[in-house]
């Protein structure tokens, strides 16, 4: 045996996995394994000081998260726009605006009962959608949060966010208020609250009206799970 061979076997791994860990935010090709972070706010250092995919470069904030960290419904949204970029909080411009809304017109609590964040942390410029590369650069770490909050029932709002954490590429108009299951979960693609806002009709039938029906069934199906624990 080479005195390099044994000097490797007095190696510490730990060593080794630190280093692993610092290169996280730097490179993409870097795995984020189920249980790296212990909470999110190790996680969102690490989201700070990203570079994974090339939208490190033009973010003002990394958007990570707001709500409740234990919440029993997760949002998944697609990618911060300019009001949540200069912000730090995720669905704080008039989409959020619309978001609160919808939640409270089920008596859904920002706060309490609900956890927001995106697929993708930083701003796509222009408010462009993720590209795959940089989908994938992020989803570790919202895999990382999904197992934190643990959330009973995961809204996914809009197309991006189903395609982004499933690989579904269906139009958002053939699978919303159709429970999934993902991963273990329930899941309930909805219409994304930009899209509403392009179309503002309450007419039946209508996009509005399809997720007021969708919303009351989230709601149901959280007490139906509340009434059961
Ligand atoms: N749209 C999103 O998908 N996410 C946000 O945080 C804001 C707008």
């Amino acid at each position: 045996m080479s005195n390099e061979q044994q000097l490797s076997l007095f190696k510490d791994s730990s060593i080794d996995s630190n280093d692993q860990k610092e290169l996280i935010p730097k490179d993409a090709k870097i795995p984020i394994p189920t249980g790296t972070y212990a909470n999110m706010t190790e996680l969102a250092q690490h989201c700070d000081r990203c570079h994974r995919c090339g939208l490190g470069k033009t973010r003002t904030h990394a958007v990570v998260g707001r709500g409740n960290l234990k919440a029993p419904i997760m949002v998944v949204g697609e990618a911060p726009g300019q009001t949540e970029d200069e912000t730090g909080l995720p669905f704080v411009g008039k989409a959020g605006q619309l978001l609160e809304k919808i939640l409270a017109s089920v008596k859904l609590d920002t706060e309490t009962d609900v956890y927001i964040c995106n697929i993708n942390k930083c701003r796509p410029p222009d408010n462009r959608v993720p590209t795959t590369e940089e989908m994938d650069a992020c989803k570790p770490y919202l895999l990382e949060q999904i197992r934190l909050v643990d959330p009973k029932i995961v809204l996914f709002v809009g197309a991006t966010a189903v395609k982004g954490l499933t690989g579904d590429k269906r139009a958002i108009s053939k699978i919303r208020g159709e429970w999934m299951e993902w991963d273990g979960r329930l899941c309930m693609p909805i219409f994304h609250p930009s899209y509403l806002l392009r179309n503002q009709s309450r007419e039946v039938g209508k996009p509005k009206w399809l997720t007021w029906q969708d919303i009351q069934a989230v709601r149901a199906k959280f007490d139906e799970i509340q009434n059961n624990q």
